[in-house]
């Protein structure tokens, strides 16, 4: 499978300069020789490299091998579209192949620019250590919110797929970001007292409306999506790690349900969490297929209705947001654990399609 690391640049003021300058060239180079290609009615490699790779060299003052990638930009942007010229933002991505960069031990990158190489410190999180050693080929240099990233795309062999023994199901809810269906959950109380406090203090500064307070505001917004990734990390490797040791295959509701289900409610905060289980979600599905979980997708439809005891479906059984009793038989549970039961049991009858997930890839 295919993953992207992304490694942030901590490069000295100077360093700054001189990447944001040759990104700022080669965009612009980028370009011109589009339009150049575009005017004469020319879209590969050779023919747009024929027609301005001096100009580039010397106009542009780009190294040979930054002319090269410059117009490899512009051939793959021609090769989505022929019909109309493209022109570069001029902090969009910039290529950095083997030829432009060099990996200098664990904290350090060497990157071309036009003031020469540059040797740049570089950040990344625990989880994308143990990737390195398998970078190679070409990355791109981004620019986002005033950061330089290098963004790599790298391949990740699948553990051999697991022979599941049972479903386990997994409620994505709000007080407890997650339940599975052998009654564990995996808290979200953090979270919610982080965001609550966060709330607050977004009311107070927004009432205020000062500079400094918008400031504050902006800092907030990262912090706090910064917490919620952490966490989302946390849960969906605890929650593939006991997939793994109980070989169960994962069962998951459906993506487009998530969706509906939060545009019922109004607001910011649905907004936020809407965002929030879409990345759990796709965490989860990225470590199940690295580790060989099967994960399955089904209609939550009346999961929250629906007795895991004797499938009665009756609005009423949900007593409360947190309690579940059935009016048929009397079964009495956690409402959470309840639905996950449900998703348990229909990705179970969903079976035939496993094998073919596990073959073709996951939603
Ligand atoms: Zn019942």
């Amino acid at each position: 499978m295919k993953l992207t690391l992304q490694l942030k640049l901590v490069p000295t003021a100077e360093q700054h300069t001189a990447l944001l300058e040759t990104m700022h060239a080669f965009n612009a180079a980028a370009s011109y020789a589009a339009q150049v290609g575009f005017e004469a009615h020319v879209f590969s490699q050779q023919a747009i490299h024929v027609r301005c790779y001096q100009a580039l060299r010397e106009r542009c003052g780009l190294s040979s091998q930054m002319a090269v990638r410059a117009i490899g930009k512009v051939v793959e942007t021609f090769r989505r579209d022929k019909k109309t010229c493209p022109v570069f933002r001029s902090d969009g991505a910039m290529t950095y192949d083997e030829r432009l960069l060099g990996w200098k031990g664990p904290a350090h990158v060497s990157l071309l620019t036009l003031q020469g190489r540059q040797v740049v410190a570089m950040l990344y999180g625990e989880y994308h250590a143990g990737f390195l050693p398998r970078l190679k080929g070409q990355v791109d240099l981004v620019l986002r919110d005033g950061v330089f990233y290098l963004y790599a795309t790298i391949d990740v062999p699948e553990d051999t797929p697991i022979e599941p023994t049972h479903f386990l199901g997994v409620d994505l809810g709000i007080v407890e970001i997650a339940t599975d269906s052998d009654g564990h959950s995996y808290t979200g109380a953090e979270i919610e007292a982080v965001r609550h406090r966060a709330a607050t203090a977004r009311q107070t500064y927004q009432a205020t409306g000062t500079k400094s307070a918008k400031r504050r505001l902006k800092k907030m917004a990262g912090r706090q999506s910064g917490f919620q990734r952490l966490a989302n990390h946390t849960i969906s490797k605890r929650l593939v790690a006991y997939a793994t040791d109980t070989k169960a295959a994962l069962v998951l509701e459906e993506l487009t349900h998530i969706r509906r289900r939060m545009t019922v409610r109004k607001g910011q905060r649905s907004k936020q969490h809407n965002w929030s289980f879409r990345q759990l979600r796709s965490f989860i599905s990225y470590k199940a297929q690295r580790a060989g979980i099967p994960l399955v997708c089904v209609d939550p439809r009346n999961t929250s209705r629906t007795c895991a005891q004797c499938g009665h479906v009756d609005k009423r059984n949900r007593r409360t947001q947190a309690v579940f009793s059935c009016l048929r038989c009397g079964h009495t549970a956690n409402a959470d654990h309840n639905a996950a039961r449900n998703l348990a049991t229909r990705g179970e009858v969903g079976r035939p399609n496993l094998v073919a997930l596990v073959k073709t890839g996951w939603p």
